[in-house]
C-alpha cells in the first residue's frame, strides 16, 4: 500500500515565514492578504483554510486545492493526572504515533512537544530510546502538536512555555526545529522555549551561532564519563569533556541559565559524592540542575529504580551546599506516565503484546 507522505500536498506549516510568503505570492494578492493568512496560521494556528473568515471564499478554495494545513490527528487524550497534566497521543500521515503533554504549572502552562517519532540515541533509561529510531517530524507535525493543545485549553500565548522534551532528539532534526522556532517566535519569545538535548555537539554549536537562541537543557544524567557511557551510549560519539567545553563556550544570554537535567537512579548516581562530582563537572557554567527522579517502566532494565525521597533530598541538599541551584521534578504526571521525556510506553507496548498474541 502506498505510504501517504505528510508533505503531499504541500503543508504550509512546513514553510518558515519567508518561504511561506514566497509560496503564497503567485496565488495571493494584494500583500495584505498574505499577512492575513500568515496571521491565521502563526497567531491563531488554524488547521483549515475555511477558518480564515476574512479571506474571500474563492481564494480559500484555491488555496485548499494547492495546499494543506493539516495537523497530526489526535487519537487519545488521557484523563488529567493529579497535577492536571494530560498526555495527547496523535497519529501522523504515515501512521507513526507521537505524544505531547499539556502541563499546567500555576499561572503558566508548559506544552511538551515531540521532535521525532522515536529516538536513535538509545539511552538505556528511556522508553522512547527502548523502542528505537523514528523519523524526523516535520515543522507542521511539531506546530500541530502545539496549536492543538493551545486551542483545546485556550491558553493565552503570553502564559505559555514550550519545551522540546518529548519523543526524540531535537538537535538531530535541526532544520525542521529551526523552521518550527521561526514560526513560533512571533507569539512565543525565545526565552519561553527550551530545547532539551542528549548532547549532540554539532547541534549545540549550530544553536550557539543562531541569534534567536531558545533556552538550552542538557541531559547530563551522570557525574562522570564512565557512568554516562553506561546509560547514554552517545557519550562515546560526543565525549563528556568535549561536551562540557562546548557548553562553557556557549554564549551566555542575560538572565538565562543552561539547564542540566539529571535523571536520578537509585544506587547508580544519587549518592552525595555524586552530587559533589556533578557540581564540580558544571563549575564555571551559568547553569542550574533539574533533578528528575527516574520513572520506572516494564520495558526498562529492572535494576533501574527511583531513589527513595530521603536520598533525593540528600542529593539535592548536597548540590545546594556546593553552590548549585536545583529544581526537582517530583511528580509531574507520574501516575499517567505522561512525564515529558518518557513517552510512548503503554500504547506501543500494548500494540506489540497484542500482535505477539495474535
Ligand atoms: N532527547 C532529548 C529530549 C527528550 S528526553 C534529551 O535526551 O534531552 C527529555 C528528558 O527526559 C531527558 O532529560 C531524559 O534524561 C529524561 N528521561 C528520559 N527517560 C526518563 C525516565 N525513565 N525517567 C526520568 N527521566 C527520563
Ligand atoms: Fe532519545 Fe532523549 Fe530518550 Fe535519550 S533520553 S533515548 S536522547 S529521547
Amino acid at each position: 500500500m502506498p505510504v501517504t507522505m505528510p508533505s503531499d500536498p504541500l503543508n504550509l506549516y512546513d514553510l518558515g515565514p519567508a518561504a511561506l510568503d514566497a509560496a503564497l505570492a503567485p496565488v495571493v494578492s494584494p500583500l495584505f492578504r498574505v499577512k492575513q493568512i500568515r496571521e491565521w496560521m502563526h497567531v491563531r494556528g488554524v488547521d483549515s483554510f475555511d477558518a480564515m473568515t476574512n479571506v474571500p471564499k474563492e481564494l480559500r478554495a484555491q488555496l485548499a486545492q494547492r495546499f494543506t494545513l493539516a495537523f497530526p490527528q489526535v487519537v487519545e487524550v488521557t484523563e488529567p493526572a493529579n497535577d492536571g497534566s494530560r498526555k495527547v497521543l496523535s497519529t501522523l500521515g504515515d501512521g507513526s504515533r507521537i505524544e505531547s503533554v499539556y502541563m499546567p504549572m500555576g499561572e503558566r502552562t508548559s506544552i511538551c512537544l515531540s521532535s521525532q517519532a522515536g529516538c536513535a540515541v538509545g539511552c538505556t533509561f528511556c522508553v522512547t530510546g527502548f523502542f528505537g529510531a523514528g523519523r524526523n517530524l516535520t515543522p507542521s507535525e511539531m506546530l500541530g502538536q502545539f496549536f492543538t493543545i493551545q486551542h483545546e485549553h485556550q491558553v493565552p500565548s503570553e502564559l505559555l512555555n514550550v519545551v522540546f522534551m518529548g519523543m526524540g532528539e531535537p538537535l538531530l532534526n535541526f532544520d525542521h526545529l529551526m523552521t518550527t522556532l521561526d514560526t513560533l517566535y512571533p507569539t512565543i519569545a525565545p526565552k519561553r522555549i527550551t530545547v532539551s538535548t542528549s548532547g549532540i555537539i554539532p547541534g549545540i554549536e549550530a544553536l550557539a551561532a543562531y541569534d534567536r537562541r531558545p533556552n538550552l537543557a542538557i541531559s547530563i544524567n551522570a557525574p562522570d564519563r564512565k557512568r554516562r557511557e553506561e546509560i547514554m551510549p552517545i557519550t562515546t560519539k560526543y565525549p563528556l569533556d568535549e561536551l562540557m567545553a562546548v557548553l562553557k563556550r556557549y554564549p551566555a544570554d542575560k538572565h538565562r541559565e543552561i539547564t542540566i537535567e539529571y535523571v536520578l537512579l537509585a544506587g547508580f548516581n544519587d549518592a552525595p559524592s555524586d552530587a559533589v562530582a556533578l557540581a564540580r563537572l558544571i563549575r564555571g557554567l551559568d547553569a542550574k540542575v533539574n533533578a528528575i527522579p527516574f520513572n520506572a517502566d516494564p520495558n526498562l532494565p529492572s535494576w533501574m529504580k527511583r531513589p527513595a525521597d530521603a536520598a533525593i533530598d540528600r542529593f539535592v541538599d548536597t548540590l545546594v551546599h556546593s553552590g548549585v541551584g536545583v529544581t526537582v521534578r517530583r511528580s509531574k504526571g507520574r501516575d499517567i506516565a505522561a512525564a515529558c521525556g518518557q513517552l510512548r510506553g503503554k500504547e506501543i507496548a500494548t500494540g506489540r503484546a497484542a500482535r505477539r498474541g495474535a
